[in-house]
């Protein structure tokens, strides 16, 4: 058993809401939202970061950005939404299984992160 928990997501040991999947990619509710869309996107195959990827992981990324729209618009977000890929100690990833965060729902969200 893994002890990654997305991957036990994909394994289907841990349940979740899943709101799209392929053969590559899984696409499921947030647990804690922090807005009224929160989805995360994730490669099934584990991998560790952005900072971590390889050039062979090109393709599944490329398919978890032309998916974004079509689940953002499943699930709501109609008028448009938001991606975040949080990398690393600095960038505060938790989970460290590469995940890419839609967000929307709020009209409009707030800016952009301000220092
Ligand atoms: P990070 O900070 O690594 O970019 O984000 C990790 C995200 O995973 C957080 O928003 C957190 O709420 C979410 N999360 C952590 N554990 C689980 C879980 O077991 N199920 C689901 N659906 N989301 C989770
Ligand atoms: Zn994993």
């Amino acid at each position: 058993m893994s002890d990654c928990i997305f991957c036990r997501i994909v394994e289907g040991e841990i349940p979740a809401q899943k709101v799209f999947e392929d053969d590559e990619i899984l696409a499921f509710k947030d647990i804690h939202p922090i807005a009224p869309v929160h989805i995360l996107v994730i490669p099934k195959r584990h991998i560790e970061s952005l900072d971590a990827s390889v050039e062979s992981d090109a393709n599944v990324f490329g398919r978890m950005l032309v998916k974004a729209g079509p689940i953002a618009r499943e699930v709501g977000a109609h008028d448009g939404f938001r991606t975040i890929i949080n990398t690393g100690r600095i960038g505060r990833q938790e989970v460290y299984h590469l995940h890419m965060h839609i967000i929307g729902g709020g009209d409009p969200l707030p800016a952009m992160i301000k220092y």
